[in-house]
């Protein structure tokens, strides 16, 4: 059986890490968090960037506001929180409701508090490998690969999904960690064929199950980053866990592999922004 990348554990040391740091060096630092509507996916994981910043010391401030929210109404409160030096990060829980322009919001949050790295200067930065911030989900994927010993370098890396979010930038800090990188999407012929090259795996796709154990190569380490909810409420990866952990030398599951690690990252940027916004 693979060993399990268990992203739940070394979350939860990253986030004693970063606690005990805040407490010994007294850091004062706050992360702004704005929800537009009533989403209840984003409700349940604003709830819990807010946990995470209440359990390791970190203020956090919640902007909850209704639906009909405006575009210039959202622009205005990103602005006076870019202003406020009381602020370290700001989070702008996606997806928007469709008539406010993601794209804009993402542009008006200062460089500088950009805990998520979605701005075009922070992705910009990944590509040169000279950055403040990394993206939460592919920076989780590395540490979680590097702090199980998984060497990186040398390997073939295929990764399913491109994606600003996940798939891009998952595949851009691979290639900085000197991996070769193949990045696969909807439009690639023989997924399988191109999945049985991976020594590393990471499947960001958004469909449930979808990587089978024909498609990966025996020994292969597996990172589901997929988040999908089965007809009967079960939580379930991108790949089918059950088949490919049999074949797999290393798996993260779904729950408890990229999520948790995806929200220590979240912990860790948000405390560099304060590093960087108050020095
Ligand atoms: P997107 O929908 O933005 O991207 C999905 C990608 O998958 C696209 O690039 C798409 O290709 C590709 N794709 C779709 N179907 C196939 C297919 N049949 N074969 C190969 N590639 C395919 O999703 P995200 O990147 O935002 O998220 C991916 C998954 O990860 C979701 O389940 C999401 O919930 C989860 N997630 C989990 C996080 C965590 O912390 N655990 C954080 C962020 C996301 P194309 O570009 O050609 O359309």
């Amino acid at each position: 059986m693979a060993k399990i990348l268990d992203g739940k554990l070394l979350a939860s040391k990253i986030k004693t890490d970063l606690k005990t740091r805040i407490e010994k060096e007294k850091i004062s630092c706050c992360l702004a968090v704005i929800l537009v509507g009533g989403n209840p996916a984003s409700r349940i994981y604003v709830n819990g960037k807010k946990n995470d910043c209440a359990e390791i010391g970190i203020k956090s401030r919640e902007f909850e506001l209704p639906s009909k929210t405006t575009e210039s109404e959202l622009l205005a409160l990103v602005e006076a929180l870019n202003a406020d030096d009381n602020v370290d990060g700001i989070l702008v829980q996606l997806p928007l409701p469709a008539h406010i322009d993601q794209e804009a919001i993402i542009n008006a949050i200062s460089p500088s508090k950009d805990v998520d790295a979605f701005h075009p200067i922070n992705v910009g930065k990944i590509m040169t490998g000279n950055y403040t911030f990394l993206p939460c989900t592919p920076a989780g994927i590395i540490e979680l690969l590097i702090e199980n010993d998984v060497q990186i370098a040398g390997k073939e890396c295929v990764v399913v999904g491109r994606s600003n979010i996940v798939g891009k930038p998952a595949a851009m800090l691979l290639l900085q960690q000197n991996a070769t990188v193949t990045i696969a999407h909807s439009h690639t012929r023989n997924l399988a064929e191109v999945c049985r090259r991976a020594d590393i795996l990471i499947a960001a796709v958004g469909k449930a199950e979808l990587i089978t154990a024909d498609m990966v190569k025996k020994g292969a380490v597996i990172i589901d980053v997929g988040v999908n909810r089965l007809p009967n409420g079960q939580l379930v990866g991108d790949v089918a866990y059950p088949e490919v952990s049999k074949i797999a030398s290393a798996i993260s599951p779904v729950p408890g592999g990229v999520g948790p690690m995806t929200r220590a990252i979240l912990m860790k940027n948000t405390l560099q922004a304060s590093t960087y916004n108050r020095k």
